[in-house]
């Protein structure tokens, strides 16, 4: 476990959905984005930072929700908001 993160425990969710249709946010608005990031708390699926709208972390910022994992196929590392560190979660 990272010791540099202290928000683990705020991890609900871990697997990512079996479908996802984009950005929750960016559908709902006709935006677009690059990559995906899912919301660790509530499931959320918001865009990267690298979006123009970087909706995953005005999600983590607006809800208190620190950590978010990677969506993009085969990648699997979180990132702490707060801590602006990354993991892997095992086990
Ligand atoms: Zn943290
Ligand atoms: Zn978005
Ligand atoms: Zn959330």
């Amino acid at each position: 476990m990272p010791p540099s993160c202290t928000h683990l425990d705020s991890i609900k969710v871990r697997e990512l959905p079996d479908e996802i249709a984009g950005c929750e946010d960016c559908l709902a608005t006709g935006g677009t984005w690059l990559h995906l990031r899912m919301c660790q708390t509530c499931g959320h699926i918001g865009c990267c930072d690298s979006s123009p709208n970087r909706h995953a972390s005005k999600h983590a910022a607006e809800h208190d929700h620190p950590i978010a994992r990677s969506a993009e196929p085969g990648e699997n590392w979180s990132w702490c908001y707060v801590d602006e560190v990354a993991f892997v979660l095992r086990g």
